[in-house]
């Protein structure tokens, strides 16, 4: 199946907003087994949106057009590719009801040039748009008007908000009956943290070599504090070689395992304190609040999570945490010391089954030669005792943050699912 997805809007072309549908498109279509085969992206123009429409009509069996199904005068792709194809617009009066609804609904004034939405090119099928006014729109485009071939040409609203969900519910349902996959294609990834990417090849790859041979793909992709490890299988038993392959996987490394496909570190704390009724507790100096921001963006964050003090300043680490003047003074803020003690702190005040701490120095200045720019210490604590473990994270600030409360939440994951200890680094 030859695709292409056709991503409309000056806006893309001026750097203006990132093409976040290139990527999400294609990675819903390869999740699914569809390889996309060409991408462009376009200005709101005229010549130019027919040319690139016309010159994949000729070439696809599916068109993926974005953007420019609006109201305003520099959406113009509906006009355009009907008028390409050769097809009349007519008023769809179902579209009409809904755009109406729409503003009656918000009590909000329905413009004029709205209506311009519900016009359909003849014979179109229109995709309902939960989401927002403008419909998504599918044509079939008849063998021998552009090429032996029929193709099937999906045009779809710019924001993500309303294509996305359109895609979802109703473009791969229709992908699946019209142009069905040939052959079998599973697609899982493995979240690891801990290990370098290089380590991680070192380590499976070889272990894997009779399934890659036999034609599993195997990728990694190298993140901010984490390594993904992904398998495709395609055609007969690429369900049983993925499966395999994850299993030698898991025995070699799963214990830095953290979670698959799609899931983050911080939606694997919240479901295993969940499942173990345990509540956290933190106490973060250096991450400024960035551990929390993750634990809390995660649905259900309450049952689990009582709170944490951003103890930036010595003195509110003194004053929210009780940690010792005595234990600044003489090991310094940042130190194995004063990490347990925050966690101790921070425990003790929440109750919480267990607390997490972090003091560091993020840089670029107030580094010495004993603990230099990128030292951090991270404390847990549960109620029997606390803990201290060092890392050297040499980044920019925001990089820094977001590595040290990855560390952070994988000694909690660790802690949490074996009582396993997390190898210092
Ligand atoms: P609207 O009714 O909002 O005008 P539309 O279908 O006409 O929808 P566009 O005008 O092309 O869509 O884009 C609307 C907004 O959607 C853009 O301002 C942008 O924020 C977002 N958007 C459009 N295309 C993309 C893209 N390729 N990647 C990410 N965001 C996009
Ligand atoms: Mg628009």
């Amino acid at each position: 199946v030859q695709i292409e997805i056709i991503n409309t809007g000056s806006e893309l072309m001026l750097g203006r907003v990132l093409n976040t549908h290139q990527q999400w498109l294609c990675r819903q279509l390869a999740d699914l087994g569809y390889t996309v085969t060409r991408q462009t992206a376009i200005s709101d123009e005229a010549p130019q949106i027919q040319n690139v429409v016309r010159e994949a009509l000729a070439r696809a069996d599916l068109i993926v057009v974005t953007g420019g199904l609006g109201p305003t005068s520099d959406d113009r792709t509906r006009e355009l590719v009907a008028e390409l194809a050769g097809a009349e617009l007519v008023c769809d009066d179902e579209v009409l009801r809904r755009i109406t609804e729409f503003f009656t609904s918000r009590k909000r004034p329905m413009p004029e040039s709205t209506k311009v939405q519900a016009l359909v090119p003849r014979g179109a099928q229109v995709l309902m748009n939960a989401h927002g006014t403008a419909p998504g729109l599918v044509m079939e485009i008849p063998a021998e008007k552009f090429r032996p071939a029929p193709t099937l040409l999906v045009m779809l609203p710019g924001p993500p908000r309303e294509l996305r969900p359109m895609f979802t519910a109703q473009v791969v349902p229709l992908l699946q009956t019209k142009l069905p996959c040939e052959s079998e294609f599973v697609c899982r990834t493995l979240k690891t943290t801990g290990l370098g990417e290089s380590r991680v090849e070192e380590i499976i790859a070889p272990e894997l070599k009779h399934l890659t041979d036999a034609g599993l793909e195997l990728g990694y992709c190298a993140r901010i504090g984490e390594v993904d490890v992904r398998f495709v299988g395609r055609g007969c038993g690429a369900q049983q070689n993925v499966a395999e392959a994850e299993s030698i996987v898991r025995r070699l490394i799963g214990d830095r395992v953290f979670g698959v496909d799609d899931e983050q570190l911080e939606t694997v704390i919240v479901r295993l304190l969940t499942e173990r009724k345990q509540m956290l507790a933190l106490a973060e100096s250096c991450t400024g609040g960035w551990i929390a921001n993750r634990i809390t963006n995660v649905p259900g964050a309450s049952a689990i999570f009582w709170g944490g003090a951003v103890s930036y300043a010595n003195d509110a680490k003194l004053k929210f945490l009780g940690v010792q003047e005595q234990t600044l003074a003489t090991h310094g803020a940042v130190s194995e010391e004063t990490a347990r003690e925050m966690a101790e702190g921070a425990r003790r005040a929440s109750g919480a089954d267990y607390a997490v701490s972090v003091t560091g120095i993020a840089g670029p200045s107030g580094g010495s030669d004993g603990k230099p720019v990128g030292t951090v210490f991270i404390g847990l604590a549960d109620g029997t005792r606390s803990r201290a473990y060092k890392f050297l994270n040499r980044y920019d600030r925001e990089t820094f943050k977001y590595v040290t409360s990855q560390q952070a939440l994988e000694i909690l994951r660790r802690a949490l699912v074996a009582g396993t200890q997390p190898a210092l680094t």
